[in-house]
């Protein structure tokens, strides 16, 4: 048994900006991360992105290398005793701690049957399992329109693949972007030779002798496939803390300095629900700025300042050789302004409810993000008139 006066569960990016901030603030303390990976703290986006592009693979790794951090990898912790400050890993080993991040993360939801030929793509482990099996001629169905769903097929098809990808919807980012637009993006993803199916969800899966599985689909077609990627979203992680008692509602709920609802224990990362001042509501965020920046204030916090986390996240995706960048709250069933330059190629979208800009859409077009904080931050009313060549 060791003690640590900061221990951190969960080894990912959340993880290592908080071990990173809190070293900052107090060189001697005893830094403790127990996670689930055999991998040490790696940047997750580049696994459906820069990696297939030519990317190196060990540009995923943190760096500098952590410093003075005791990384306990492979051990899946187990339980938490917030009273008497400890926790369980798999093994039966037990640590002792002054303060605590959870930064669980979450895990890709499961399709309802097994197969060894379905990758739930996440990990690092997932992306070289898939990178081999991309190695040869094979036949990928990916389902989910989502972002893994629609950065996975991009990525396999720029290997030359065959893809075929079943999205429910109409169109791809649906939950994200205008419908116009989001069918916009099915139709590219035809022209670069994805076969897409769309309002086609997947049904059953049925294995054949000589390894092949036959997919079917929710209107009862049925194709062969080799390999099915799922893009279907995640659960936060958030079993542990249920079990300690903390207060969980779509995620592990914290207060603005990243504290749950137990002193002694934070979270933060895609776990954490928090409140955030601009939307003015309680959001869980599965994003690496959120990771990074977040992570950074609860580690800040743990060490004894008092940071408010008043950070409003964005996110960004590349799809083929479309990219863009976006902040706030991009919920498709809001009412929506599109200010083109180049239809579909290079414009911003506002998501406006109530008279106010809460989320803006940068469609390949960059650097800035700041001036679509700035625009939510401020109280309008807005309508589409007022927002023409606003950015
Ligand atoms: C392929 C991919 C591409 C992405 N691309 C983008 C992008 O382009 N832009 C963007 O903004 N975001 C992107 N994201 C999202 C971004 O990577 C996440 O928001 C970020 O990784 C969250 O970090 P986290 O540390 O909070 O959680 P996670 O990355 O989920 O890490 C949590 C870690 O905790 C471990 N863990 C869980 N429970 C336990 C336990 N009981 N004991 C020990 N360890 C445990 C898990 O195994 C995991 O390693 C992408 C994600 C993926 C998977």
């Amino acid at each position: 048994m060791a003690h640590f006066n900061y221990l951190i569960v969960g080894g990912g990016m959340t993880a290592d900006a908080a071990a990173r901030s809190i070293r900052e603030i107090d060189a001697p303390g005893a830094i403790g991360i127990v996670g689930a990976e055999p991998d040490p703290p790696y940047n997750r986006p580049p696994l459906s992105k820069g990696l297939w592009k030519g990317e190196a693979e060990d540009t995923v790794w943190r760096k500098p290398e952590l410093p003075g951090v005791t990384l306990h990898l492979g051990r899946r912790v187990v339980s938490v005793d917030p009273r008497g400050k400890r926790l369980t890993d798999d093994r039966g080993t037990m640590h002792t701690f002054d303060r605590l991040l959870l930064a669980t993360g979450g895990t890709p939801r499961r399709l309802p049957f097994e197969s060894e030929h379905i990758i739930y793509f996440r990990t690092l482990a997932d992306y070289r399992k898939l990178r081999t099996l991309a190695a040869r001629p094979r036949r990928f169905a990916v389902v989910g329109g989502g972002f893994i769903g629609s950065e996975v097929a991009a990525a396999l098809r720029m290997q030359d693949r065959d893809v075929v990808m079943l999205v429910p919807e109409t169109g791809l980012g649906a939950r994200v972007f205008p419908a116009e637009l989001s069918r916009f993006l099915a139709d590219y993803y035809r022209e670069k030779g994805v076969e897409m199916r769309t309002g086609e969800g997947l049904a059953g899966l049925r294995e054949e002798q000589g390894g092949k599985t036959i997919v079917r689909t929710t209107t009862q077609k049925e194709f062969e496939a080799d390999i099915v990627v799922a893009g279907l979203g995640i659960e936060p992680n958030v079993d542990l803390a249920e079990h300690a008692g903390l207060q969980v509602e779509n995620g592990i709920v914290v207060d603005a300095h990243c504290r749950s609802s137990h002193p002694s224990i934070f979270a933060a990362g895609d776990v954490a629900n928090f409140p955030n001042p601009a939307l003015e509501t309680r959001i869980r965020v599965e994003h690496e700025d959120n990771a990074n920046t977040m992570g950074k204030v609860a580690g800040e916090n743990m060490a004894g300042q008092a940071t408010p986390y008043d950070h409003l996240p964005f996110f960004y995706s590349d799809l083929f050789d479309l990219g863009y960048e976006a902040v706030g709250d991009l919920d498709a069933r809001q009412e929506t302004f599109a200010d083109w330059k180049e239809r579909f190629r290079e414009g911003v979208i506002y998501y406006l409810k109530g008279g106010r800009v809460r989320g803006v859409l940068l469609w390949n077009t960059f650097g800035k993000v700041d001036a679509a904080r700035a625009l939510i931050a401020q109280p309008g009313p807005f309508n589409a008139g007022s927002l023409k060549g606003r950015i």
